[in-house]
């Protein structure tokens, strides 16, 4: 390290760069740990599959305002919620679980396609199904599409409620017509997305709904092993009077147990109580359970895993080190694709896919531009519209943007400010147009830099090693005769010993008589001593070369 100028302490962490550079010198193996994150989660896989049972399936409503979500929420908690056999009071704690004869279902208390992708942003996928609730006397509204981009960017299969069926001269068929449109063909009519009518004011078809959410359920063949450490998702979580800080968490796999050491996000604690949706005290939390636990060291945010530890020396130093790599991330601006630093982007991401969010003014003019953005596509690069819709960009398109790392176009529109404020601190970009050519024109140039460089070697020539000398301050230095091209100081350079290589690496030093030299040309004598690398021998070959990278062309397509 200090021949490298590096002055580090023994217990300091250093650069993975810099332990392979240092590794490959001693012609060392890295293994690399796996953070306690990493190792909680790779167990998983681990996993012995026979200890798999189903789990509970668990739900988010969305869908346009006031059609409905909070009175399902409501209705299917008060009914269904067994409150009154076990004495207890239906709490909130941002997620409930219902008992079925057939299963159990856990309800997230936050409806909305925002709150959903907030969280998907944060890395968790904590929803199996979307309920979207639609009005029969309203129908499909705008953000009724938004939650249905939203769910299909996330993956996660839609459940049709057809809400408020309890009115007068509603037309149902028409709803259906409407969904049909948009990929959501009734099961009635042939398609395969379930529909159900439903009154959140009667409770008419609510039991239906839950039915078909275990049937969904078992399609997806949702399984967790409640034998193993436990592992989920924060759902909420508040600094409350009286209690400290208190978090509710969804179980994905494993049980919790109180007692165990959670870590959540960059807090940690050991979970000193359990309380469950109907407010009672609890010992043990399966797959699927949603709980609020006390304990922890500070507030996690919604979305942030959570993980069971073991050695409390190593979870704090942990989460020391994430909080740092958090506020450092926070320092550092970009966090998402944007066109400018695609080129970057790709070559450390291999990114394969351009995701844009469309907002146009008028829907020709959005599918236009969707035309001609889907044009783009080559076989190298795809271009996927996930979302677009009319009005001006708005919160929802920026969070979907930052969850699913795409980029939002807006055609003839403006950005809400809360829209923007998000943008900025999350490093979203948002990309404004007047002219359909100016945004494809402007795409096709951040995709040419999308398209992976060819990487070529190019040989700069060749010199052999005539004699060697050693002095204590370089090592092994060997005098040589350039044979062809030239050898440069910035070359990479490889040295071989009867056709085979025996090194690869870079220059430490060339010289000509005493003189540091930039390049030793054909026909000259010069000094080289290799980096990290003292075997050199008399006859050996020293190959000077550089790397290519040559950006593809669209046309290459
Ligand atoms: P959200 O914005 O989607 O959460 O919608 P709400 O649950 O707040 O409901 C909006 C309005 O619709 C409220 O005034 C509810 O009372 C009413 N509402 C909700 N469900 C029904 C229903 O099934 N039938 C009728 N008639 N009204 C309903």
């Amino acid at each position: 390290m200090i021949e490298r100028g590096i002055f580090v302490t023994i217990n300091q962490s250093l650069d993975e760069k810099v332990v392979n550079d240092i590794a490959r010198l001693y012609d060392t193996e890295i293994e690399k740990l796996p953070t306690l994150e990493e190792a909680a989660f790779r167990q998983e896989e681990a996993e012995d599959v026979k200890d798999l049972v189903p789990r509970a399936p668990v739900v988010t409503f969305m869908g346009h305002v006031d059609h409905g979500k909070t009175s399902l929420l409501d209705m299917i908690r008060k009914t269904k919620v067994a409150a009154k056999e076990h004495g207890g009071i239906t709490q909130h704690i941002g997620a409930y679980e219902v008992m079925l004869k057939d299963g159990a279902v856990s309800f997230l208390d936050t409806p909305g396609h925002e709150a959903f992708t907030e969280m998907r942003a944060r890395g968790a996928n904590a929803t199996d199904i979307v309920i979207l609730v639609i009005a029969a006397d309203d129908g499909v509204k705008p953000q009724t599409v938004e939650a249905i981009d939203h769910a299909r960017a996330a993956g996660v299969p839609i459940v049709v409620a057809l809400n408020k069926c309890d009115l007068p001269h509603i037309d149902i068929d028409k709803v259906k017509t409407q969904l049909s449109k948009l990929n959501l063909m009734s099961e009635d009519w042939g398609g395969k997305t379930i529909v159900v009518e439903v009154s959140a004011k009667t409770g008419k078809g609510i039991d239906k709904l839950l039915e078909m959410l275990l049937l969904e359920a078992e399609l997806l063949e949702l399984k967790a092993n409640p034998k193993t450490v436990a592992k989920g998702v924060v759902v909420e979580s508040e600094l409350s009077r009286g209690h400290g800080i208190a978090a509710t968490v969804l179980v994905q796999n494993g049980t919790l147990h109180l007692g165990d050491m959670v870590v959540a996000g960059t807090h940690y604690g050991k979970v000193k109580a359990m309380i469950n949706d109907r407010g009672q005290r609890v010992q043990g939390a399966p797959p699927s359970t949603p709980i609020e636990i006390l304990g922890l060291s500070g507030v996690p945010q919604a979305g942030e895993k959570f993980f069971v530890a073991k050695d409390e020396r190593k979870t704090r130093e942990y989460c020391l080190k994430k909080q740092s790599a958090e506020k450092e991330r926070e320092l550092s601006a970009p966090k998402h694709v944007s066109l400018e630093s695609l080129y970057q982007q790709i070559e450390k991401g291999q990114i394969k896919e351009l995701k844009v969010i469309i907002k146009g003014d008028v829907s020709g003019s959005i599918e236009a531009l969707q035309k001609s953005l889907g044009e783009l596509s080559t076989k190298y690069i795809k271009i996927g519209v996930i979302h677009s819709g009319l009005g001006n960009v708005n919160d929802s398109d920026v969070v979907l943007a930052m969850a699913s790392n795409a980029v939002v176009i807006g055609f003839h529109v403006k950005v809400e400010s809360k829209a923007q404020q998000t943008a900025d601190k999350e490093g979203v970009e948002i990309k404004l147009y007047n002219i359909i050519y100016e945004a494809t024109a402007d795409i096709e140039a951040a995709m040419e830099g999308m398209l992976e460089p060819i990487a070529k070697e190019v040989s700069l020539g060749k010199a052999q090693v005539r004699k060697t000398f050693t002095t204590s301050k370089v090592g092994t230095i060997a005098g040589c005769y350039v044979v062809k091209g030239k050898i440069a100081r910035n070359a990479a350079v490889r040295l071989s010993r009867g056709g085979n290589i025996v090194y690869e690496g870079k220059i430490a030093s060339l010289k000509r008589f005493k003189d540091d030299i930039k390049e030793a040309a054909e026909g000259f004598e010069c000094g080289i001593a290799l980096a990290h690398h003292n075997n050199i021998k008399e006859g050996d070959v020293i190959e000077a070369f550089e790397i290519q990278k040559i950006a593809r062309r669209l046309k290459d397509k």
